[in-house]
């Protein structure tokens, strides 16, 4: 902390910002979090058509304890706040050739689909999970939470990233252990969902598997925008404050330290200390954009890797469908080609893999009564690869998507359609400033994760911090919550110093 007046600054919402400035609150620093949008959440933005809710994004909730801690905190429980309903199964994979796997948190009923599919895998998949545990214990409980500020802390961790074998990617590991080629994209797809091509990014990720079948899998009872909620609840009982609307459009350095945030239409905010929830891109080179250090970080940063973009469509439907699951995913022809165009090509393909979404399966109350509630998504490429129009493409990629889940998953689609809207890489762009409009940030490959992310705090600007998808260990609530840890972590120990000295 720099010790100038005025507030601890979080700039954005999304669970990083939120988590973040929960945790300083608790701490007794006063906090004040901007959001320009109309309401919280970031990513996990909630839309209302017709009667119908719909979670803009993060919807498998995992690692319940991450966020129980927040509220902890303060000598609160989080079931007071949010009621988390468990989902079973975890998801449905589906391909097109019929065949479907149900992931479950039962090791007898793994066992036994797995034997029915391809017997020699079940031991297969056993010293996969005892893989997966071993990489969740190092990578995600020792190490998720703890911020990476220099190169020796990245030599210290360098033993474990090689004996867990880390150079190897995720869909190699899964290999090794699981022959069925069904089977290797059932333990391997989970690296999509924080942004990462299971064929590049690395092993390190398969830990999401043991994570889930650690603490299982939740929905919030009213949607993950219940969630959100519940933690704004606990931020302002602590005395904090959040401003909606609140677009910032420059931090200000003085002698190297941050100043002052500065709102869209000219208010000027005097702070203690900034902490940026917005991307890591946008907090470089626009909202730093007279500082030439940050003007430096900014080039670099242009030069890493993305993550994937997404398109989503939400929609509702009269009537319910039996025998849905909540989570469905719909693997499609291809997998290890698909993802290629998806991570380096420059045009959509013709095919896609979807996540499709069933909320009121576990929520009936997310839609009218006697109707039913959707969301499904498909990975695209961003748009630093791939110069799509999406004004233009979006709602003909819109019909394709939905003729086709008419098709594989919910008859009758189309007739019964009561609303729709999507969400495209432009929206990423521009309702979130995501850098080429990426979902997930920073592309979580190892040389891109811990010390090589971007930093917690910033080492040369005094007073600046980020936290989110960008920083270490990266996306998924359970890492944007860690981060969290991460930064508050150092924000406290500074200050404890400063009090000593
Ligand atoms: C469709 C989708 C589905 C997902 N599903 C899951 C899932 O099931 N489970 C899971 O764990 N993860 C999921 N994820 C990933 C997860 O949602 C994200 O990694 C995480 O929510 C990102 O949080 P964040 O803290 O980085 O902030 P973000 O959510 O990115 O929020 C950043 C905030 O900063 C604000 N902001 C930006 N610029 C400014 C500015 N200049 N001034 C003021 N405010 C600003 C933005 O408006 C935004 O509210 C999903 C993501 C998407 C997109």
């Amino acid at each position: 902390m720099n010790g100038n007046p005025g507030k601890a600054i979080v700039i954005g919402s999304g669970f990083g910002g939120l988590a973040l400035a929960i945790r300083l609150q608790s701490a007794g620093i006063d906090t004040l979090l901007l959001e320009k949008r109309d309401k919280p959440g970031g990513r996990a933005y909630v839309y209302e058509d017709a009667g119908f809710t719909f979670d803009a994004g993060p919807t498998v909730i995992t690692d319940p304890t991450a966020l129980e801690e927040l509220f902890a905190l303060s000598g609160r429980q989080m079931k007071d706040y949010v009621t988390m309903l468990p989902v079973s199964p975890f998801y449905r994979l589906s391909w097109e050739d019929g065949y479907r796997f149900d992931y479950v948190n039962d090791q007898a009923e793994l066992d036994r689909q797995i034997g029915l599919k391809s017997p020699g895998d079940v031991e297969g998949y056993r010293r996969f999970l005892d893989y997966s545990r071993a990489v969740l214990d190092e990578g995600y409980l020792k190490l998720g939470h703890v911020p990476f500020p220099d190169f020796r802390s990245m030599v210290r961790v360098a033993p474990q990233l090689i004996r867990l074998e880390s150079y190897r990617s995720v869909y190699g590991m899964v290999s090794r252990f699981i022959k069925d080629p069904h089977l290797r994209q059932a333990f391997s797809f989970h690296s999509l969902l924080v942004g990462g091509n299971p064929f590049e990014t690395s092993s390190i990720y398969a830990l999401i598997h043991a994570l889930e079948r650690q603490w299982g899998v939740f929905f919030p009872q009213g949607g993950t925008g219940a969630l959100v909620q519940g933690m704004l609840r606990l931020f302002a009982e602590l005395g904090g404050e959040l401003r909606l609307g609140a677009d910032v459009d420059e931090v200000l350095v003085r002698q190297g330290r941050v100043s002052e945030v500065v709102l869209k239409g000219g208010e000027r905010l005097p702070c203690r200390l900034v902490a940026s929830n917005a991307d890591v891109v946008h907090t470089y080179d626009k909202l730093l954009r007279n500082d030439a250090v940050a003007r430096r970080k900014a080039q670099s940063l242009k030069r890493r890797r993305f993550s994937m973009s997404l398109f989503v469509v939400y929609f509702g439907l009269k009537g319910v469908r039996e025998g849905m699951q909540h989570h469905t995913v719909l693997f499609g022809p291809r997998y290890r080609e698909l993802l290629k165009d998806i991570f380096h090509g420059d045009t959509l393909a013709d095919d896609f893999s979807l996540y499709l979404h069933a909320p009121t399966v576990t929520d009936p109350s997310l839609a009218p009564p006697g109707h039913s509630a959707y969301y499904v998504l498909a990975p695209v490429p961003h748009l630093g690869n791939a110069d799509i129009d999406w004004n233009e493409e979006g709602p003909r990629y819109a019909q394709r998507i939905l003729a086709y889940l008419e098709q594989q998953a919910i008859p009758n689609l189309r007739r019964d359609l009561v609303t729709q809207r999507i969400f495209t890489p432009y929206d990423f762009r521009d309702e979130l400033n995501a850098h080429v409009g990426s979902a997930f940030s920073l592309e979580p490959v190892l040389w891109q994760s811990a010390y090589f992310r971007t930093h917690n705090k910033d080492r040369e600007l005094e007073g600046l911090y980020f936290v989110g998808a960008g920083t270490h260990p990266g996306a998924g609530i359970p890492g944007v919550v860690g981060s969290a840890k991460a930064t508050a972590g150092i924000i406290l120990d500074e200050q404890l110093n400063r009090n000593a000295a």
